[in-house]
Order: structure tokens, then sequence, then C-alpha cells
């Protein structure tokens, strides 16, 4: 469902000197698999992320989601494609103008989509993540944990094939990191989604993934399932 074949990604820095942020990354991610990449600060994490959903072009190598090659797509094709893949962030990225279901109704109205059919997708949607009760509500009057379920019900909205998670519970607290995970776990059961996450807790992976990718220094050390990389203590 997803799937990196060789793909290296370089910036440059400062001073001028290349840095590798992917170097030779390949991973395979399977339909309905919650697969986390775990790797500390500077692993590459983020430039993966960037790169699965073509909002970097790698170097080289290829990116492939849903049997569609992102990386041979011209600009405008990707900005279609992108609305095919929903995005958590870290920092929830939600507008403070808008409420709980204006931020997800806004991932719709990029889509094209009707108001009135907006409008009960949108509902259905802020339902299923456990905020239907809030719909009403601006950002500045939820809670870390309800900013982040509006975050993946405006994720979801458009019904994406594959959900890519950037750090989604590192600015959460550990119990309501729990309650999240344990809902987009519920949400990949439930609708056959694929999730892709990045993550440098190990706690993440083990809670909720079924494949894991370790990364480090911009490539892939291992990757495999959760008892042969993760051992548990
Ligand atoms: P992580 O998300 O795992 O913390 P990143 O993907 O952000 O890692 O960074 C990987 C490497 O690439 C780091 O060495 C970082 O300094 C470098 N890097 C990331 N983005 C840029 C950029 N826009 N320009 C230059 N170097 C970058
Ligand atoms: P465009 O580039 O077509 O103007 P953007 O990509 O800037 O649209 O998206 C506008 C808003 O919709 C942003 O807040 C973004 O977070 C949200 N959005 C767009 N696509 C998705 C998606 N697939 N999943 C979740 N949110 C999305």
């Amino acid at each position: 469902m997803i799937t990196a074949s060789h793909v290296v990604k370089t910036y440059t820095a400062p001073d001028g000197t290349p840095v590798r942020a992917l170097d030779d990354v390949s991973l395979n991610v399977d339909r309905g698999q919650i697969f986390g990449v775990l790797g500390q600060s500077g692993a590459g994490k983020s430039t993966l992320i960037r790169t699965l959903n073509l909002l970097e072009r790698p170097d080289s190598g290829t990116v492939t989601i849903n049997g569609e090659e992102l990386t041979a797509l011209s600009d405008n094709e990707l900005r279609a494609a992108r609305r095919r893949i929903g995005m958590v962030f870290q920092h929830f990225n939600l507008l403070g103008s808008r409420t709980a279901r204006g931020n997800v109704e806004l991932a719709l109205e990029v889509a094209g989509m009707a108001a009135a059919e907006r409008r009960r997708r949108s509902d259905e949607i802020l339902d299923l993540v456990g905020l239907g009760s809030r719909a009403e509500s601006y950002p500045a009057q939820l809670s870390g944990g309800q900013k982040q379920r509006v975050g993946i019900a405006r994720a979801l909205a458009a019904k994406p094939a594959v959900l890519l998670s950037d750090e989604a519970t590192s600015a959460l607290d550990p119990e309501t990191t729990a309650s999240i995970l344990d809902l987009i776990k519920g949400i990949s059961t439930e609708l056959g989604l694929t999730v892709l996450l990045i993550t440098h807790e190990m706690d993440v992976v083990k809670r909720i993934c079924d494949g894991v990718a370790l990364i480090e220094d911009g490539r892939i050390l291992e990757q495999g399932g959760l008892v042969d990389l993760v051992s548990t203590p």
C-alpha cells in the first residue's frame, strides 16, 4: 500500500556541506497495517514523511501509494493525489478561526465537495473520533487530545487510503497519548486504513504498531515485525 524504493534526499547545510537526510531508504507497508518508523531526532523521520507525500521530491528513488507512483506525477497531479493521503501533525495545525467542524470541512472544501455534503460528512467523522458534541467548539476551547481528534477527523474526512502521522502524540501527556493511539488503532481496524507513523518513542510503537523500521542517519537499519525488532524488557 505504501512503498518507498531506494529513496535518496540530500540537503545542503548552511555551510555548503551536503546532508544525506535519506540514504537509500526502502520500505513497504501492507494494506491495513500500522507501521512505525522509529528514530531519534535528526534521523530523517520528518524528511521521510515529507518525501512520502511528495511535499519534497526525492533526488532519486520512487514512492508508490495505493498503486499510484507519486514520484512519476506532475505537480498538478500531485496536488490531487495528496488529498488521498491523510496527514496528522504533532502540533495539530488547526485553524483557530474555525470550529472543529469548520476545520474538518476545510479539507472537503479543498476537495470540492458541496456544502450540505461537507457538513454531513464532517459531523459523521467527528462522531467517529468521539467529538460529535464539540463540533461547534473552537480549537482554543479544546484540550490537546480533543484537538488531535479534530486533526484526525480532518485527515480522514476525504476518505484517504492511507494516514501519515508525524509525531501525532508527541505534544500530549501519556494518558492522552494512549487514548489517541487507541483511537488510531480502532479506526485502522474498522476502516481497513493503512497507517504509517513516525515517532521517537518506543512506547508508541509497542502500543499500536504491527510493523516497524528503525531509522538512523537517514538509513533504515532494520525493518520487520515487532517481535523481531522490539525486545520487551
Ligand atoms: P527527524 O525528523 O528524524 O528529526 P529530519 O528529517 O528533520 O530528522 O532531519 C534529517 C537530517 O536532515 C538532519 O541532519 C537535519 O539537520 C537535515 N535537514 C532536514 N531538513 C533540512 C533542510 N531543509 N535543510 C538542511 N538540512 C535539513
Ligand atoms: P491547496 O494546496 O490545494 O490550496 P492545501 O494542501 O493547502 O490545499 O490544504 C488546505 C487545508 O486542507 C490545510 O489546512 C490542510 O491541512 C488540509 N488538507 C488538505 N489535504 C488534506 C488531507 N489529505 N488530509 C488532511 N488535511 C488536508
